[in-house]
């Protein structure tokens, strides 16, 4: 079970809100089953993102047992405002890095700094507060499609649901229901596929307009053409302001134009650049890039490739 380690002594709905959200972050991040010891430091400081979001991994290791390391002194700096993107085997600790910087964990060693602040010093909540995520899965409520849109930003306007649907191209879809916006969903309610649930997640996103966004393969049950559609529509988003967007992907080829990549192998940092910095160095990206460019018909993920075998 998940563990506060604060007390809670918020009042009536911010309370809820917040039990609600660590509750969302539990399924969010299959927590269920570990128990969580961060702590707070005494009287921390509220993150303040004074240069706009840039996130720094120095020498950081951490493994969910002592026995089996998962990230090996790994350093990487995502600047300020910019895109990135981390890609690398299924396995190598991509959405560890995710459950490391919102502090589900602490590393072994080394630091993470938002803005050359130390994470472990900050307030717990409003270091998630600062960061959205759209996860693989994204968790649903058994509740209507409207609030759990709403989940992002609880005093929302019904008005700006429907914007944040809009842009996250899921408002057509809910409009043609016949209960609309009142459809059920979760567990007791209507099915969804996975590629709808994403684009909730996005529409929850935009409403809670977070100035860290992490996209945990976020399109990755998306069929290739709603996947552009909603990669055009995020790249707007992110035009409309300056934010520091982390983008973990299998197909290069959605994350391709990011400003840095980072190569991630065996716990570590094995390259990074642009696009063409990568594949010009001729290493593992390179090959990455050949091998999902050679089946890029067949819609093939890295994933794939890895089942059959190709050398990585
Ligand atoms: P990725 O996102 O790159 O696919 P993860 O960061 O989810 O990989 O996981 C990295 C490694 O850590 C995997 O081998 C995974 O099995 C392991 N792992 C993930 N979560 C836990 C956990 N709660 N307890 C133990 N091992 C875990
Ligand atoms: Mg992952």
């Amino acid at each position: 079970v998940f563990q506060l380690s604060v007390p809670l002594n918020f009042l009536g709905s911010v309370y809820r809100e917040l039990r609600q959200s660590l509750l969302d972050m539990e399924t969010l991040f299959n927590l269920q089953k570990v128990n969580v010891t961060v702590k707070e430091v005494a009287n921390p400081r509220p993150l303040a993102l004074t240069k706009g979001g840039e996130i720094k991994f120095q020498n950081v290791s951490f493994g969910y047992h002592a026995d089996r390391p998962i990230l090996k002194d790994l350093t990487m700096t995502i600047p300020a405002g910019k895109k990135v993107a981390i890609v690398g085997p299924s396995g190598c600790g991509k959405s560890t890095i995710l459950r490391l910087l919102f502090r589900f964990y602490d590393a072994d060693s080394g630091q993470i700094l938002i803005d050359g602040q130390n994470i472990r010093d900050v307030s717990l909540d409003s270091l998630r507060e600062s960061i959205g995520v759209v996860p693989q899965d994204t968790p649903l409520f058994n509740n209507t499609i409207e609030h759990n849109i709403r989940y992002g930003k609880i005093d929302a306007s019904l008005d700006d649901v429907k914007k944040a649907a809009q842009r996250a191209r899921i408002a057509d879809l809910i409009e043609r229901l016949p209960a609309g916006w009142n459809t059920m969903v979760g567990e007791r309610g209507m099915m969804i596929s996975g590629g709808e649930k994403q684009r909730l997640a996005v529409a929850r996103l935009i409403l809670k307009d977070p100035p860290l966004l992490f996209f945990d393969e976020a399109t990755s049950a998306l069929d290739t053409y709603t996947e552009q559609t909603l990669l055009q529509n995020i790249n707007s988003i992110l035009k409309d302001k300056a934010r520091t967007s982390v983008f973990v992907a299998h197909r290069l080829r959605t994350i391709f134009d990011s400003d840095i990549i980072f190569v991630l192998k065996d716990g570590q940092v094995v390259e990074q650049g642009t696009h063409p910095d990568l594949l010009s160095l001729k290493g593992l990206y390179a090959d990455l890039w050949a091998a999902q460019e050679v089946s890029l018909g067949q819609d093939m993920t890295l994933e794939k490739e890895l089942e059959e075998g190709r050398e990585i």
